[in-house]
C-alpha cells in the first residue's frame, strides 16, 4: 500500500511513501513523519491511500505514524484541494496554515560530538570561540544551532561551527521535536477497586487516628462525589484536594504512602471552564422577529443568505437567536469575525448566552490552545459554536449547521500573504456547502459582489433598515479642512466642530471615537534645508517616526533607525517631522480634552496578548474617554455611550488608485460612523477632508448604500471590473530589480497569446521594493465563470515553458486570486 501525503512545504504536488508492514491504522487524515530530502523530517498529512508504485524514483516508508487516529477530517482534505485549486497554491501551503503549529513538528538540526573522536588530540589547536562551543555541546549532549548562538553569545556562531563540522569533531544528529505540549495537572484518587464500597471503612482504618487525614478523605468524598458514572473512583485535582482539605502535601504523602490516595499526572485541555450560568436570550424586537422568520424562509431554497442590517440594528442578537436554534438542532456553527478585537466583545456577549459550548479560536491564542481548541472540535460530536477570526474555517467540524460571516464586506478576510492568499468568506461558503450547512453573510455596508449576487437571486436577502428600539443613524458632518485652516478654526490636527462636539460630549459624561488610518506618530520627515527624507534601506517606502521608542521604523518590514539630530545630507539642524500617525493623535488629544483618559487602539499597542481585551474593557466600562485608532475601531464594536465620531483625514482613504477604493472609503466610512450613537441619544460623525466635494462623502452623509451601490456596480460593468470579471493579480519577486522587470515581461507576452487584452502589465506595484525584493505585477482579468482549474493549469504550463530562464529561475512567483 502506498499513500500520497502533503507535507508542509510549497511543492506542487503531493509525494508518495510506501506503509511499512506492521504499520496498521493509516488512513486519510493521518498524521505521520516522514524523511523529505537526506536529513530533514516532516510531519505530513495522508491525502489518499492507493497501491500505484510510483514510477522514477525509489519509495521511502513512512517513519512513523504520530496518533492512533486521523487528526484531520475528510472533508477537510477536500476544501484544502479547493483552496489550492481556486487560489492557485499548492496543498502544502493550505496544509501549513490550516494546521496549528504544535500539531506540525518540524525537525531541528541538532549537533553532538562526534564519539570517535579523540578530544586531547585537538584541544590545544582549537581557537578559543571553538573551545566554548564543544564545551557547550560536551555539556549538553547535543544542542540545537540557534541554541548554541544563543547561549555562548558567539557572534556568527556558524562560522566556528562548519571547520569543526568539517573536521569531524561535531556530527548532525537528527530529533523531532514535538511542539505540543498539554498542560499536565496531577489528579488524585482512592486506590479502592470498582464496586468495591466496604473498601472505603478500610480506608477510614487506615487513616489511624489522624484528623488531618480523615479530613483529606471526607474532603475529597466531598469533591468527587466518590464514585464516577463507571464505578469507579472519581478524580480530583490534587491542588484543589489541599485547597478544600486545608491539608498539607507532606499529608497527602503519608496518605499515598500508606496505598489510600494514588498521585498520577494527566494532560488535559487548556480550556476556560465556565462555571458561571448561561443568560436567556433577549427577545428580539419586532422588526428583527420578522427579518429571522425570512431568514430561515430563505435557507429552505437557497444555500447563502445576506443580512443586509444598518449598524447597530441588531444583527448580533439576530445571529444568537439562529445560532440557538442550530445547536437545539445537534449541529456546529461557526462564527466568523474579521478582526480579533471583535472576538474579544462578543466572546462575552456569547459566552454569557452559550456557556461553555462557545470556543474561540485566533492567532493570538498560544499554539496550544490552538491545539486544545482543535482537537476538542475533532473529538466531540456535540453542539458547539466556534467564534474565531480567518483561520477557523479549518477547524475539523462534524456536523455544521451554519457558518456566519459577520461584517462579511471586510478586507481583513483576506489573507494577503504568504499564500494561501485565501477569503475566508468565500472559503467559508464552500466549506458550509461541502458539509450541506447554510451561511448568513452579515454586514451594513455588503461588499459589492455580495450584495450584485443577491440581487441577481444567487443569494437570499433580507434587509433590516432600522436600528433597535429606534435609536437614530448618527447624523454625519463633513468638515473642510482648508477653510478650517484659512480661518485658523483647526488647532492641529482637530477642527472646530469636531473639538466643540467632543468638549459638549465630555461635558455630558458620553465618551468618543477618533480614527485615523495610520500608525505611529508622524508619517513624514523631511528636512527643511534640502529635502531629505528617510527611507527603508530594504523597501520602496519613507520611514514612519515613533515617538515613544523614538526611532524611525519601516512598516513593511520592521527596519528601524534613531531620527537624526541633524540631517545626513546637509548637515543642518533642519530635521523636520509632518502628519499625523495615531500616536501623535492620542498626544494632541489629551493635550485638547484635558483632564479626560484617552486610550490608543492600533498595532503598537496591541501586541501583547491581552491587550486587546484590556482596551476594549476599559473603553467599555469607562474607565477611558476618548479611544483613539486606526481601522481596528472601525469595526463592529458595540459601545453604549459613544455619540461623537471623529474621522481625522479622510483624504488618504477617498484618493486610493484602485478599483476598490471607493467600495472600501465608503465602507470604512459608514462602519466608524456607525460607531456612534447607537442608543437613545443621537451620534455625531465629523469627517475632516481636503475634499468635501468628493461623491462618496454624499453617499455617507445620507447613509444611502443603496445609492452608493447603483453607482459603483455601473462603473464595474463599464470597466469589467468584479463582480463581472475575476482578477488575479501575478506576482515577480526579485532581489535584482533588472530581472524581475524582464521576468515579468516574458511571463506576460507567454500570457498574452493566451488571453489576449485580458492581461494587463507588468507594472511595479505602489511600493515596489520590499524587504530587499523587487516587485512587478501583472494583472490577469477573466470571466467570473472560468474555471481555475483550467487557469491554474495553463499558468502552470506557461511557467514550465519559461522555468529555465534564469530570471524566471531566480524569481519568486506568485498568484493572488481576486484580491482584496
Ligand atoms: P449590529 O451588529 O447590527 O451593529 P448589535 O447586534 O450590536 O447591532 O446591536 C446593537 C445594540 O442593541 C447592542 O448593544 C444590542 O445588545 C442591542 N440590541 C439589539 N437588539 C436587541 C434585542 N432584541 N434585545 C436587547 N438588546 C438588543
Ligand atoms: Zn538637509
Ligand atoms: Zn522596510
Amino acid at each position: 500500500m502506498f499513500a500520497e501525503v502533503i507535507l508542509p512545504l510549497p511543492l506542487y504536488s503531493t509525494f508518495t511513501y510506501s506503509i511499512p508492514d506492521g504499520m496498521e491504522g493509516v488512513v486519510t487524515g493521518s498524521r505521520v513523519l516522514v524523511q523529505f530530502g537526506r536529513r530533514k523530517f516532516y510531519t505530513a498529512i495522508v491525502a489518499a491511500l492507493h497501491n500505484q508504485p510510483p514510477e522514477g524514483y525509489d519509495v521511502k516508508p513512512i517513519s512513523s505514524l504520530l496518533d492512533p487516529s486521523p487528526i484531520v477530517r475528510f472533508p477537510q482534505l477536500k476544501l484544502w484541494q479547493w483552496i489550492a485549486d481556486y487560489y492557485l497554491c499548492s496543498p502544502g501551503d493550505v496544509y501549513k496554515a490550516a494546521i496549528p503549529t504544535g500539531l506540525k513538528p518540524e525537525s531541528t538540526t541538532f549537533l553532538t560530538i562526534n564519539p570517535d573522536f579523540d578530544l586531547l588530540e585537538i584541544t590545544g589547536s582549537l581557537r578559543e570561540e571553538e573551545a566554548g562551543i564543544i564545551q557547550l555541546i560536551a555539556s549538553e549532549k547535543k544542542i540545537s544551532i540557534s541554541d548554541i548562538q544563543t547561549r555562548t553569545e558567539i557572534p556568527n556562531a556558524a562560522t566556528y561551527i562548519k571547520p569543526l563540522l568539517e573536521s569531524g569533531v561535531l556530527e548532525v544528529a537528527e530529533t523531532v521535536v514535538e511542539r505540543y505540549r498539554p498542560k499536565v495537572v496531577k489528579m488524585v484518587r482512592l486506590t479502592i477497586a470498582p464496586g468495591d464500597t466496604d473498601g472505603l471503612h478500610q480506608f477510614f482504618d487506615l487513616t489511624g487516628r489522624s484528623d488531618r487525614q480523615q479530613k483529606a478523605l471526607m474532603a475529597y468524598l466531598d469533591l468527587s462525589g466518590f464514585l464516577n458514572a463507571e464505578g469507579k473512583p472519581a478524580e480530583v485535582e490534587r491542588d484543589r484536594l489541599l485547597q478544600h482539605s486545608g491539608i498539607t502535601p507532606g499529608i497527602l504523602k503519608a496518605m499515598t504512602d500508606k496505598g489510600i490516595f494514588e498521585v498520577y499526572k494527566k494532560s488535559i485541555n487548556r480550556f476556560l471552564d465556565f462555571n458561571g450560568h448561561t443568560a436567556p436570550l433577549p427577545p428580539l424586537s419586532e422588526p428583527q422577529q420578522k427579518v429571522c422568520d425570512s431568514l430561515l424562509e430563505l435557507f429552505r431554497t437557497k444555500d447563502v443568505g445576506l443580512l443586509h442590517g444598518v449598524t447597530g440594528s441588531g444583527k448580533t442578537e439576530i445571529y444568537s437567536h439562529l445560532i440557538r436554534r442550530v445547536l437545539d438542532e445537534g449541529h456546529q456553527v461557526l462564527f466568523l469575525v474579521p478582526e480579533i478585537s471583535l472576538t474579544t466583545q462578543l466572546t462575552d456577549r456569547l459566552r454569557r448566552i452559550f456557556g461553555d459550548r462557545l470556543l474561540v479560536y485566533h492567532s493570538k491564542f498560544s499554539d496550544n490552545e490552538r491545539v486544545d481548541v482543535w482537537r476538542r472540535v475533532l473529538d466531540s460530536h456535540e453542539p458547539l459554536v466556534i467564534l474565531g477570526a480567518r483561520s477557523a474555517v479549518f477547524l475539523p467540524f462534524h456536523h455544521l449547521g451554519l457558518v456566519i460571516v459577520d461584517e462579511e464586506h471586510e478586507s481583513s478576510y483576506k489573507q494577503y500573504d504568504p499564500a494561501p492568499r485565501y477569503n475566508a468568506r468565500d472559503t467559508a461558503i464552500v466549506l458550509a456547502m461541502m458539509h450541506g450547512a447554510k451561511t448568513l453573510l452579515g454586514s451594513a455596508t455588503p461588499a459589492i459582489d455580495t450584495y450584485y449576487k443577491a440581487l441577481e437571486g444567487k443569494y437570499g436577502l433580507a434587509t433590516l433598515s432600522e436600528r433597535y428600539e429606534g435609536a437614530q443613524l448618527p447624523e454625519v458632518e463633513v468638515v473642510d479642512m482648508k477653510d478650517q485652516r484659512k480661518r485658523k478654526l483647526a488647532e492641529g490636527i482637530l477642527s472646530q466642530p469636531l473639538r466643540l462636539a467632543t468638549t459638549e460630549a465630555m461635558q455630558k459624561s458620553r465618551q468618543a471615537l477618533m480614527f485615523q488610518n495610520r500608525r505611529g506618530f508622524a508619517p513624514y520627515v523631511v528636512c527643511r534645508n534640502c529635502g531629505w527624507t528617510p527611507r527603508c534601506t530594504n523597501c520602496d517606502v519613507a520611514l514612519v517616526y515613533h515617538k515613544h521608542s523614538d526611532m524611525l521604523r519601516c512598516h513593511y518590514c520592521g527596519f528601524a533607525m534613531p531620527l537624526p539630530p541633524l540631517c545626513p545630507a546637509c548637515q543642518e539642524n533642519s530635521v523636520e517631522i509632518y502628519g499625523y500617525g495615531t500616536e501623535r493623535i492620542a498626544e494632541e488629544v489629551h493635550k485638547a480634552f484635558e483632564g479626560y483618559r484617552v486610550g490608543r487602539m492600533d498595532l503598537d499597542s496591541t501586541r501583547n496578548k491581552d491587550a486587546f481585551q484590556e482596551i476594549i474593557e476599559d473603553f467599555s466600562s469607562h474607565r477611558m474617554d476618548i479611544l483613539v485608532g486606526t481601522q481596528m475601531i472601525t469595526k463592529g464594536l458595540d459601545f453604549g455611550d459613544v455619540t461623537v465620531v471623529g474621522v481625522l483625514n479622510a483624504d488618504s482613504l477617498l484618493n486610493f488608485p484602485d478599483f476598490r477604493a471607493n467600495e472600501r472609503a465608503f465602507n470604512m466610512l459608514e462602519q466608524v460612523a456607525g460607531r456612534a450613537g447607537r442608543r437613545a441619544e443621537m451620534g455625531r460623525v465629523y469627517i475632516q477632508t481636503t475634499d468635501p466635494g468628493n461623491r462618496v462623502l454624499d453617499f455617507v452623509r445620507a447613509h444611502d448604500y443603496k445609492a452608493f451601490y447603483d453607482m459603483e456596480i455601473e462603473s464595474r460593468r463599464r470597466l469589467l471590473y468584479p463582480p463581472f470579471s475575476r482578477i488575479i493579480n501575478i506576482y515577480f519577486k526579485n532581489k535584482n530589480a533588472a530581472d524581475v522587470d524582464t521576468a515579468a515581461l516574458l511571463f506576460a507576452n507567454s500570457l498574452r497569446s493566451i488571453f489576449g487584452p485580458r492581461v494587463l502589465g507588468p507594472e511595479r506595484p505602489f511600493v515596489s521594493r520590499v524587504a530587499t525584493w523587487y516587485l512587478q505585477c501583472i494583472m490577469l482579468k477573466i470571466e467570473a465563470t472560468a474555471s481555475m482549474k483550467k487557469v491554474k493549469h495553463i499558468l502552470r504550463t506557461i511557467y514550465e515553458s519559461l522555468a529555465r530562464d534564469p530570471r524566471i529561475k531566480s524569481s519568486i512567483i506568485y498568484y493572488d486570486v481576486d484580491p482584496a
